[in-house]
């Protein structure tokens, strides 16, 4: 249901937008390869944060195809790339990549068609549920956090937060580009291989959490107010529950 909240309803029948994600099969996909990142840890959340550093090293499974998710990171080749800059794309930045053949488990010879690392730049501030709440994350780094039994169908932004660009991403959710309806067109026009358009209100998510799993966290002091937070107004715990597990600890 779209008209839960006016504003949004009626922001959403102006424009649609998507996802762009690769139609991931185990025959034809994209792997990391041994990258140099810098990594950096939030001592709230325990998140560990990875960025990539120097050439982008991947390995391609199948045919060569236009886009790629490579495990998570997306990859472009050089049609895409001219597609975008024919017609003007703002709202992305491209870096060098070393594609090889690969399979799981092994990595082969070198690509010679050129592949660009695809950095979305634009942004439209933090995923939002399609009522406007925002989905929880951790207020030190800002992350969306994982494990919070919230299953939910359908996302959408601030259309203030929103900077306008052809291409761009959640802050906390930064590596899937978004596209609007009109440059998706535009993308299914060039015939670009490899392109699954996911229309961001029917985007489903599921993130829910085994009652156990909840209890193995609290004896291993794994939790953190915003889980708790996200637990009880999810309905995976009980104000009571919380209790229990609390004066458990002392
Ligand atoms: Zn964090």
């Amino acid at each position: 249901m779209l008209n839960r909240n006016f504003t949004v309803s009626f922001y959403w029948r102006l424009t649609m937008y998507y996802f762009l994600y690769d139609n991931y099969d185990s025959r034809n996909q994209a792997i990391l390869s041994d990258n140099e990142y810098d990594r950096d840890f939030c001592d709230n959340c325990g998140a560990i944060h990875v960025t990539y550093k120097g050439i982008f090293k991947f390995k391609i499974m199948g045919e060569l195809l236009d886009y790629y998710m490579a495990s998570g990171t997306p990859v472009i080749s050089e049609r895409f790339l001219n597609v975008l800059r024919e017609n003007g794309f703002t709202g992305f930045e491209v870096g060098d990549t070393a594609p090889r053949y690969g399979t799981v488990t092994m990595v082969g010879g070198k690509i010679k068609e050129k592949y660009y690392l695809f950095k979305v730049t634009g942004k439209c501030g933090m995923i939002k549920q399609l009522n406007g709440d925002l989905f929880p994350y951790c207020r030190k780094c800002h992350r969306k956090i994982a494990s919070t039994g919230l299953v939910t169908t359908g996302v959408t932004f601030a259309e203030s937060e929103y900077d306008g660009s052809d291409i761009f991403a959640f802050l906390n959710l930064s590596n899937i580009p978004i596209v609007s309806e009109e440059i998706k067109d535009v993308l299914i026009k060039s015939k670009l291989k490899n392109l699954r358009f996911v229309a961001l209100n029917e985007w489903e998510y599921s993130d829910r959490i085994l009652e156990r799993s909840v209890r193995r966290r609290f004896e291993k002091g794994s939790v953190y107010p915003e889980l708790i937070e996200a637990w009880l107004k999810y309905g995976v715990l009980t104000e009571q529950e919380l209790n229990e597990q609390l004066n458990k600890k002392r």
